[in-house]
């Protein structure tokens, strides 16, 4: 367990690091989640579409956990429908916010129920 935590942490530190300190939208590659959803659940063409927009970050999760929201949260574009749990390499969960017309309005990472 400890080093499941570890390896996540680590994972969480990298990934900030790399998330720009400015509030305003910043650039997003998409590819590596894209790609898992390409080999984890490729009969959804709509959803790998909609990942593949996911180029703007317009916030970043207030818990300061790096996560980037490509849908304003509590925003009127912010029409949640559910969430669709990826697993990355490492087996750490990427979940995904889907909203009702299929955007993806943000991607989390990490134990859903160690988070937020
Ligand atoms: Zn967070």
């Amino acid at each position: 367990m400890r080093n499941v935590f570890n390896s996540i942490s680590k994972f969480i530190k990298r990934f900030t690091g790399r998330m720009p300190k400015k509030k305003t939208p910043c650039s997003y590659d998409p590819s590596w989640v894209v790609n898992l959803a390409e080999s984890q659940m490729p009969e959804d063409a709509e959803l790998i579409n909609e990942l593949k927009k996911c180029t703007k970050v317009v916030a970043y999760c207030g818990c300061g956990c790096g996560d980037p929201y490509f849908v304003r949260p509590h925003s009127e574009d912010w029409v949640f429908d559910h969430n669709v749990v990826l697993e990355r390499e490492d087996g750490t969960d990427v979940i995904l916010d889907v909203m009702k017309n299929g955007r993806i309005g943000g991607i989390e990472i990490g134990e859903w129920d160690k988070k937020h």
